[in-house]
């Protein structure tokens, strides 16, 4: 291994020792939250280097990137798409992503589950929400969730896996207060075909507090690799 990527082990211990710290305080040790790497502008050198010390999940933003990157990436680990997903661009990703986190509306949720026919595959699936009502944002308003997740749960080669979100910045505990109750709301109505088990929230800036608030999947860039060129 790649000496001059040793400040990603360091950094993998840290990001791995302060989740464990808020799990011991507000949640049960035993609960699993998964650390996804996010790779956007970061060389498959060091993405390579992080799942060779056990990152085990890729978050991809951008299509053309990852087209470019792919190929060099290690086998080891599995890729997320968890960007913003133009429809077009769906038939790029989607014979190697295993779940795709940005689905915001039934239009690319349909176009997916036909490329996903296609290709005779289930695709998982999480529903991104706007929590913040944010217009600069992407993600279904929360008022819209649940009708968006019974028309999903319709398509036959979807599988809704949970919810996704990015919460506004300095927002502080409200809004991941307010996905953790919209999680356990659609889980408690049992919709068919749908399996809410992952709750993705949280980034650099605030994954302990997403931990303390029920996220079982932190999404970390800046932490992990650096502050972005
Ligand atoms: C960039 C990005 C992240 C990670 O952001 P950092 O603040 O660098 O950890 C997480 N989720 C999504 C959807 C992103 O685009």
């Amino acid at each position: 291994m790649d000496e001059k990527f040793s400040y990603i082990s360091e950094n993998i211990k840290k990001i791995i020792f302060n989740i464990e710290e808020a799990k011991a305080k507000y949640r049960n040790s035993n609960d699993v939250v998964e650390i996804m790497a996010v790779t956007k502008t970061v060389p498959y050198e060091a993405v390579n280097y992080a799942v060779e010390c056990g990152i085990k999940l890729l978050g991809e933003n951008r299509v053309q990137e990852y087209l470019s990157k792919k190929e060099f990436y290690s086998p080891k680990a599995e890729v997320h798409f968890i960007g913003h997903l133009q429809s077009n661009k769906i038939k790029y990703i989607i014979d190697s992503v295993s779940m795709i986190q940005s689905v915001d509306s039934f239009k690319l949720a349909k176009e997916i589950d036909r490329l996903a026919k296609n290709q005779n595959i289930k695709m998982n699936v999480l529903i991104e929400v706007n929590i913040g009502d944010e217009p600069s944002k992407s993600g279904i308003s929360s008022v819209e969730l649940e009708s968006l997740m019974h028309q999903v749960s319709q398509l036959e080669n979807i599988k809704v896996k949970g919810l996704m979100a990015i919460p506004p910045v300095g927002g502080g505990e409200k809004y991941f207060e307010k996905m953790h109750e919209l999680f356990i709301d659609i889980q408690a109505k049992n919709i068919d075909n749908i399996n809410m088990s992952i709750l993705s929230m949280g980034m650099s800036s605030d994954y302990e507090l997403a931990v303390k608030h029920g996220s079982n999947l932190v999404r970390i860039g800046t932490k992990l690799f650096g502050v972005r060129k």
